[in-house]
């Protein structure tokens, strides 16, 4: 038996390393007790507290705690350490950016790797907690309103590129805080869309403060999901207003939002005719919240149902017409589809750089497994299929900006990358080996996030069938 493979035996036998052992001096330490081992030392003697370092490493809890995270999401859940490499450069931009925007990804950049990374795996195991700590960070700085308008104390950063920009960036960090950090937009489009200038400052000003409150977009229900125009909670008209009667399912930020815009038909059967966009609050009575659902990924952000008994509205909580919910929920499609590609694309992209960093350290058959052309090939597609991601969603975002109409480019953009954040981790996944299938390293993590960039907003068989829409029509 090989001394390589003695080694790797020995510190098998030894048991993974503990949920903090992560830091170079545990390696350090271990290599030299197994050194010792080999040489039939008393590696015990010679190496005190090694055992105690497999438990739990004091070095390590000491540099985590100098960088003033994690704090202890629920109490008897460990934060897991995994061996995340320092973020890489940042790839080149397709085309120029102003240099506002290349300022606000570098601030991104930055705040995913020293707020977002740090806690991402914590918030994972924590299950269905959300980071009010990061998102309280976020906002200071104004990552929760820059795509707000500055008259109403947003960002000014309005355009769908600048979103595209922040979006990868956070994601790259982690997908479900990245996608927490900017929920309050997909709040905030039918807002934008379809209110009068009273109730986007009654509504959005609110969202651009320091501490500002998270809110919510509510048109799924049990027996109403790809299809919108299908949903039963309907919006009787009484004494001036409306009673709100339903239930909606898989609702983000349930339970934690104060506001909520909730897609109710005044005109049941009627299809998309009839759909319409109401503003529900926190204190509205006959509001109510399910408990949190348990996810398979994205856990920063909660999901819950809610449910409408009877809930009495004034007419000023109606946006825009009636039926013109529908128009209005396809228009911050378009847009929310084009952000959640470059989400997807910045998942990819972690995904991509782990595995190559994986592959140029990992030795087997005497040469790093980036020298074996099956794996080498593999990095090559998914950096492939990372930069086509960037180039669609981008496109997509130019358009828009440009005020044309991308539904079929924005489906085209949200189906690509989407696909590529779950082709990509897996790749990445199997390029580690077994290590990939275990919580030591984050792949795992960033596989469960990537499936649902494939079913919201629309899956991706709904995505084909925009795409093949808009190829028939024209
Ligand atoms: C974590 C999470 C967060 C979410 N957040 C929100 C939110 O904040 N607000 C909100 O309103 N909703 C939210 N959703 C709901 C989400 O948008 C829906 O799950 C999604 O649109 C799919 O609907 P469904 O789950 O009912 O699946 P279904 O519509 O029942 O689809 C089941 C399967 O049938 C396929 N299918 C359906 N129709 C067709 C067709 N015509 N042609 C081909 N295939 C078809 C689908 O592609 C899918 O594979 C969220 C969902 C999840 C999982």
């Amino acid at each position: 038996m090989s001394d390589t493979r003695e080694r790797e035996l020995l510190k098998a036998a030894l048991g993974p390393p503990g949920p903090e052992l992560g830091c170079d001096q545990c390696f350090e330490e271990l290599d030299r007790y197994v050194e010792l081992e080999l040489a039939g030392a008393d590696a015990d003697a010679a190496v005190p507290g090694m055992r105690a370092h497999l438990e739990g490493c004091p070095a390590c809890r000491e540099e985590y705690a100098s960088l003033g995270a994690p704090r202890e999401l629920t109490p008897g859940v460990e934060y897991r350490r995994a061996t995340v490499p320092p973020l890489a450069a940042l790839p080149r931009a397709p085309f120029d950016i102003t240099p506002e925007q290349e300022e606000i990804r570098r601030l991104c950049r930055d705040f995913a790797a020293n707020e977002i990374r740090p806690v991402s795996l914590a918030v994972d195991e924590a299950d269905t907690e959300v980071p009010w700590e990061v998102w309280g960070r976020a906002a200071e700085i104004g990552l929760t309103s820059f795509m707000l308008p500055e008259w109403l104390g947003g960002g000014g950063m309005t355009d769908c590129l600048t979103g595209c920009i922040v979006q990868e960036e956070l994601s790259h960090g982690c997908a479900g805080i990245g996608n927490l950090i900017t929920s309050n937009g997909f709040f905030a489009e039918p807002v934008l869309v379809l209110g009068d200038e009273a109730q986007q400052r009654r509504w959005l000003e609110p969202l651009t403060g320091d501490r500002p409150p998270l809110t919510a977009l509510a048109t799924t229900e049990p027996e109403a999901g790809s299809d919108a125009a299908s949903i039963r909670t309907t919006a009787r008209r009484a004494d001036g207003g409306y009673v709100l009667s339903g239930q909606k399912s898989w609702i983000s930020n349930g339970g934690v939002s104060e506001y909520c815009v909730v897609f109710a038909t005044v005109e049941p059967g009627s299809g998309y005719r009839g759909v319409s966009a109401f503003v529900v609050e926190r204190g509205d009575e006959g509001v109510s919240w399910g408990p949190p659902m348990r996810k398979m990924g994205q856990r920063a952000i909660v999901n819950t149902e809610l449910f409408l008994d009877a809930v009495r509205l004034p007419a000023d909580r109606r946006l825009g017409e009636e039926g013109d919910g529908f128009r209005g929920l396809m228009r911050t499609f378009d847009r929310s589809r084009v952000t959640l590609g470059a989400s997807a694309t910045g998942l990819a992209r972690a995904a991509l750089e782990y595995a190559t960093q994986y592959a140029r350290e990992r030795v087997q058959f005497g040469k790093p497994i980036a020298e074996h052309q099956a794996v080498s090939f593999r990095l090559a597609d998914m950096a492939l299929r990372v930069d086509a991601s960037r180039l669609l969603v981008w496109r997509a975002a130019r358009l828009l900006d440009a005020g044309e109409r991308a539904t079929t480019e924005a489906a085209m953009a949200k189906l690509h990358a989407s696909e590529t954040a779950m082709w990509c981790t897996w790749a990445a996944l199997q390029t580690l080996g077994g290590w990939g299938y275990s919580r030591e390293h984050p792949v795992e993590k960033w596989m469960r996030d990537a499936k649902l960039e494939e079913i919201e907003e629309g899956t991706s068989d709904i995505q084909r069938m925009v795409i093949a829409r808009g190829l028939v029509r024209d």
